[in-house]
């Protein structure tokens, strides 16, 4: 059987294949570039394990306290030697990216300090941690107040509202690289480094903290290169690289990773203590793969933007646009749009493949969710996956794909359905 074929028999319609086909070769400069950069990064990734001198003893994980864990030691160490920073958490005790996030800002301030978002309101889990939602156990509930910088008109940071808005009072700068569900652009690391100068001409000692969620290994640098304090992320996004099967990451300078250690655990004990169980060889060896997937996930993006797009969708970026983080936004326009999108993308995915995602109201979120992902791991988006909130102006978020040609397949599946569903115009 040929391709063509073998993508028929797996429920894609001629047409689709074929238009499928043209917009994959008009995109072959740009794959070469994204393969030049995870090229970089992968040289970066096994040199930082060289310099750490990692053995074989450093896959086998402990149990119970984890007191001494070197696989867990020097895993961090490859971290931090790879995000330039001085010290780094990595652990399976950090549930997903919320959780890491919530600890950083929980153990850097104090009852009467102020948080500052300059990248206007954070990622919707994140308002509850902050208590922007009101919410049991908030940072508001123990004296943390909050205020928030909007992005200007044209999503760039405001950085003269920056400058005023940073006080005696204010302790944490945050600022969030990607769009996470919203209609703005993701921040490239340059525009992130401009962003954390500005806060540091008024305050050189304020720390900053960016929340890194679906950016690493998509640039040849990283926040923690151009100032940040603090880069927080999941490990079942980019980092992860698929194989680590739950994780957060936390890396930083030594005090403000201490500080975020003592929240992980508890005072006294921080670092110290938490075993990575059964976890090493898959942490290492997803970090070890992640360049390759990231680049496997934004050449998905943008093989979906010059799809979406050519049919006359909305799409951000947009086909040409460079790309930030591993994120596609494509506005479908209706709920029926979102909802046999990631029917699609479900259908493309290999486990699950025959179920058939709902919206619903997940923990964290305001509005209902409708999420595809057949994934190995629950719930991981550096897999194929795509999710929407059921609001206007009806988005759905697009990203993963351990592989290139699964996202691919995911990608020509979520067109199919549309199709079906008779959502897009006529191919010719
Ligand atoms: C995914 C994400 C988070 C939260 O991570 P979870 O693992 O889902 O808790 C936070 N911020 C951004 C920008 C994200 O994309």
């Amino acid at each position: 059987m040929n391709n063509k074929a073998l993508y028929k028999a797996a429920g894609i319609d001629e047409d689709l294949y074929s238009f499928g086909e043209s917009i994959e070769e008009t995109l072959k400069d740009r794959f070469e570039a994204i393969d030049k950069t995870a090229e970089y990064n992968q040289i970066k990734v096994i040199h930082a394990m060289q310099e750490c001198g990692v053995s074989e003893a450093c896959l086998t994980g402990t149990t119970g306290y984890g007191y001494n864990d070197l696989g867990r030691d020097k895993l961090e160490e490859v971290y931090a030697r790879t995000f330039h920073t001085e010290a780094a958490l990595v652990r399976p005790l950090i549930a997903c990216g919320t959780h890491a996030l919530a600890i950083a800002l929980m153990g850097n301030l104090r009852p009467g300090d102020e948080l500052l978002s300059i990248s206007g309101l954070p990622y919707d889990t994140l308002q509850e941690v902050i208590g922007i939602r009101p919410s049991r156990g908030s940072l508001m509930e123990y004296g943390v107040t909050y205020r928030q910088v909007d992005l200007k008109e044209d999503g760039s940071f405001d950085f003269e509202a920056i400058q005023n808005a940073i006080t005696d009072k204010t302790a944490l700068v945050e600022i969030q690289r990607s769009k996470g569900y919203s209609s703005r652009r993701s921040f490239s690391v340059e525009q992130i480094g401009e962003a954390i100068r500005c806060v540091k001409s008024v305050r050189p000692d304020l720390r900053v903290m960016v929340d890194n969620c679906y950016g690493e290994f998509v640039e040849e640098i990283e926040p923690s290169d151009v100032g940040a304090d603090l880069v927080v992320g999941s490990l079942i996004k980019n980092p992860g690289g698929g194989l680590a099967p739950i994780g957060g990451y936390i890396a930083g300078t030594k005090e403000a990773v201490d500080n975020a250690s003592y929240r992980m655990t508890c005072p006294g004990l921080g670092a110290e203590i938490g075993p990575s169980l059964n976890m090493n060889t898959s942490f290492y060896e997803g970090f070890f793969l992640a360049p390759v997937v990231t680049a496997a996930a934004v050449k998905g993006a943008i093989f979906a933007a010059n799809c979406y797009e050519r049919l006359g969708f909305e799409c951000l970026p947009n086909s040409t646009e460079p790309r930030y983080d591993i994120i596609e936004a494509i506005t479908l326009g209706s709920a029926e749009g979102v909802c046999a999108f990631c029917e699609g993308i479900q259908k493309g995915a290999p486990v699950d493949s025959f179920v058939r995602p709902e919206p619903w109201d997940m923990p964290g979120y305001d509005d209902p969710v409708i999420m595809a992902a057949g994934a190995f791991v629950e719930g991981s988006s550096i897999e194929l996956s795509a999710d929407g909130p059921i609001r206007p102006p009806y988005n759905v978020y697009f990203q993963g794909g351990l592989t290139y040609p699964s996202a691919k397949l995911g990608i020509l599946m979520s067109m199919q359905r549309m199709k079906e569903e008779g959502l897009l115009p006529s191919l010719s």
